[in-house]
C-alpha cells in the first residue's frame, strides 16, 4: 500500500508499472467503508422546512469526519451550517432548492484526511482550442488515493450518482500546469478551500456513483463561509469553471459580480451574455421535481458531462483559446 501511494507522488516509472500489474492481476485491495451516524444536533426537518414539491431540487449529503486533527479549525460544523444555509439563499432567485439529505459524522481512515485530487496533467491548453475543449480531450484523472478515499467515505445508495456529497477533508491538493517562462510549463499544486470535482474537467474519469463529490477544506474567512458551498455547487450544477459574462474561464479569476468568480459576487446570470449559467443550472442531472410522491430526475449527461455535452444544446459558449506564450516562440 505504501508503495502504491508513494508512486503517485514520486512518479517512479518502475513503481507505476508494478502498480498497474498489481491491478491487472486483480489483487487490488478491498477498501473498507467508513461507519457513519447522523449528527444529532443537526435537525434535517428544520433545515428542509421551506422545501416545495413543485420546485427543482438537489439532494445534498454532508460527511463530517469525527477524527480531524485537533489543530484543524478551518471547518467547523457551525461553519458548514452557515455556508449551507447561505447557499440555499444564494440559489433562491433561480428557483432551485437545496435539500439536506443527511449530515453524518464518524471516524475515517486518517490517511484520507489529506489527499491529492488528480494526477499531474500531461497536456496544457494552448491557443488552438479553449480550456473546455482541452479538458474534454484530456480529462483530469483522479489519483488512486482519491478514488480509494471516495470508496471509503461515500456510502452505497441507489441514488448516489444523483446526489451531491459535501465531504470535509483537511487538505485536497489540485495540480495544474502554467507557463514558467518562454515555452516551458511548470506544475503548480494549489491547496484548495473547496474542490468540486466538476464533470467539465473529469468527464468520464469520475466513477459515476461518486460524481457528486465536493470537498470542503476551508470556511474560515467570513466571505468563505458565505460563498464557498454555493460556489462549489455552481461548478457541479452549472458545470462551468471560473467565468462570468465577458470573462473567459481560468484557474483563478479574481473579480466581483458572478458567483463563479473569486470575489464577492453571488450573481447567477442568464442568457448568452450570462454564458447561460442559469439555463445550464436548470438542466443539471443532479436536479429533480417531486411528482405524485416520486422524484422525477432531469435528463442525464449524454457524453459524461463535458462542457459541450449535447445535454446543453445551444447553452454553450464557443470561444477561442488564449495564446499562453509569445506567438513567436
Ligand atoms: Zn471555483
Amino acid at each position: 500500500m505504501t508503495l502504491k501511494y508513494a508512486s503517485i507522488f514520486l512518479l517512479s516509472i518502475a513503481i507505476l508499472s508494478c502498480n498497474v500489474q498489481e491491478q491487472e492481476e486483480g489483487q487490488a485491495v478491498q477498501i473498507p467503508k467508513a461507519q457513519w451516524q447522523d449528527i444529532a444536533s443537526w435537525d434535517l426537518n428544520t433545515t428542509n422546512a421551506d422545501l416545495e414539491d413543485d420546485k427543482l431540487t438537489t439532494d445534498i449529503g454532508i460527511y463530517f469526519p469525527s477524527n480531524l486533527d485537533p489543530d484543524f479549525d478551518k471547518v467547523t460544523l457551525e461553519k458548514m451550517k452557515e455556508s449551507f444555509l447561505a447557499a440555499k439563499e444564494i440559489y433562491k432567485p433561480t428557483g432551485v432548492q437545496l435539500r439536506l439529505k443527511f449530515a453524518r459524522t464518524g471516524a475515517i481512515d486518517p490517511s484520507y484526511l489529506a489527499i491529492q485530487a488528480n494526477e499531474i496533467p500531461q497536456v496544457p491548453a494552448t491557443e488552438y482550442n479553449n480550456t473546455y475543449v482541452n479538458m474534454q480531450r484530456n480529462p483530469a484523472r483522479l489519483t488512486e488515493k482519491a478514488k480509494d478515499a471516495l470508496t471509503h467515505i461515500i456510502e452505497d445508495d441507489p441514488e448516489s450518482d444523483r446526489t451531491i456529497y459535501l465531504i470535509v477533508l483537511q487538505d485536497v491538493f489540485y495540480p495544474f500546469l502554467t507557463v514558467a517562462e518562454g515555452r516551458n510549463w511548470t506544475i503548480n499544486s494549489v491547496r484548495t478551500g473547496g474542490l468540486s470535482f466538476p464533470t467539465y474537467s473529469y468527464v468520464n474519469n469520475l466513477p459515476k456513483k461518486h460524481r457528486g463529490v465536493i470537498s470542503i477544506s476551508n470556511l474560515q474567512r467570513g466571505d468563505r463561509s458565505r460563498r464557498t458551498i454555493a460556489h462549489e455547487l455552481g461548478h457541479k450544477l452549472m458545470n462551468v469553471s471560473h467565468e462570468y459574462k465577458e470573462t473567459h474561464p481560468g484557474h483563478e479569476v479574481y473579480a466581483d459580480g458572478g458567483l463563479m468568480l473569486y470575489g464577492d459576487g453571488e450573481d447567477i446570470p442568464s442568457g448568452e451574455e450570462g454564458r447561460w449559467h442559469l439555463e445550464r443550472l436548470l438542466l443539471s442531472p443532479f436536479l429533480y421535481r417531486m411528482e405524485n410522491g416520486k422524484k422525477v430526475w432531469n435528463e442525464d449527461y449524454k457524453e459524461g458531462g463535458h462542457y459541450y455535452d449535447p445535454l446543453y444544446g445551444d447553452y454553450v459558449i464557443h470561444f477561442k483559446g488564449t495564446p499562453p506564450i509569445d506567438p513567436n516562440w
